[in-house]
């Protein structure tokens, strides 16, 4: 017999990427706010596990250990999400490590990319917001740009600046679809395509994505998300049905202040789907 739970949220970010709340923080707050299965998924980074793991514990929550990597996909940059995976597997952890290093060179482009728009300091300005030079992401830039008064918040900063061909962006190479299923598989997990709705993708491509994506060994694909409209829900779960998949439900959360979706608040899975975590049953850690 399964275990159903009525409040999963297997999508949320720590202060270990770009998340603004610490590990035992989000714990917390998820169990707070009626979350009954929880997963930390930072980016490309999973040395948060086993502070999130404890920190289940103590609220009651049971327990998906997890991250969302950063892929390039036909020229786009796409998410997936790893749940489940034994989180000392060296392959991962070589895999994310391998993603990690180029975000420092890159965030050296974005800040000549933003000095030559006018403003100056960004690199050092994310850094202080990111800590770690190996995790600085477009989400450190933003605050940066915020609290220095270039824009009122982190959305303007993106819609002015940082989205893909405006004047900070800096186009990247991450880790291929194939690779980022494999590292997660491999080390006992499911992939999960994260928030499907939110790449430009043309029909054709986005086909071809979830295609392949499958054809690599990838299960799952987030259907109900913070990062979709609730008009989305509907057609990526037609999409899960149409390829298989099974879904999942995350909040994407990254913090109080400026998180449209909080921890927990989302509403349930459309009906005949599977739910990600009847594929976890053995790999979720009880409370
Ligand atoms: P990066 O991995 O450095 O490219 O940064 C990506 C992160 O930026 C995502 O994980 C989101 O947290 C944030 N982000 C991307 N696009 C937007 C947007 N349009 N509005 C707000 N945040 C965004
Ligand atoms: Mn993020
Ligand atoms: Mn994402
Ligand atoms: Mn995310």
């Amino acid at each position: 017999m399964h275990k159903t739970y009525l409040n999963a949220d297997l999508h949320c970010h720590s202060v270990i990427s770009d998340g603004t709340l610490t590990p035992e923080q989000l714990a917390r707050r998820a169990a707070d706010r009626g979350v009954q299965l929880w997963s930390l998924t930072d980016h490309d980074e999973i040395s948060g596990q086993d502070r999130a793991m404890a920190a289940a514990r103590e609220c009651g929550l049971d327990y998906l250990t997890g991250t969302e990597i950063s892929a390039s996909f036909a020229g786009n940059t796409i998410h997936i999400v790893g749940l489940g995976f034994d989180h000392r597997n060296p392959a991962l952890l070589e895999g994310l490590h391998s993603i990690r290093h180029g975000r420092a060179p890159r965030a050296r482009q974005m800040a000549e990319a933003l000095e030559q728009a006018g403003i100056p300091g960004s690199y050092e300005g994310a850094l202080r917001h990111a800590g770690n030079p190996e995790l600085i992401s477009r989400t450190h830039f933003a605050r940066f740009l915020v609290e220095a008064g270039h824009c009122s918040d982190t959305y303007e900063v993106f819609r002015r600046y940082l989205a893909e061909g405006l004047p900070g962006y800096v186009p990247h190479s991450w880790a291929r679809l194939g690779d980022a299923v494999r590292w997660i598989t491999g080390a006992g997990g499911v992939a999960v395509i994260a928030h499907p709705a939110r790449y430009e993708l043309s029909a054709n491509e986005e086909y071809a994505l979830f295609y392949e994506f499958k054809t690599h060994g990838g299960q799952g694909v987030e259907v109900v998300t913070g990062s979709h409209r609730p008009s989305e829900y509907a057609t990526y779960a037609d999409m899960a049905r149409e390829f298989g998949l099974a879904a999942s439900r995350g909040s994407d959360f990254h913090s109080p202040e400026e998180s449209h979706t909080d921890l927990g608040s989302l509403p349930a899975l459309p009906s005949q789907l599977t739910p990600v975590w009847e594929l976890l049953e053995k790999r979720v850690i009880r409370a």
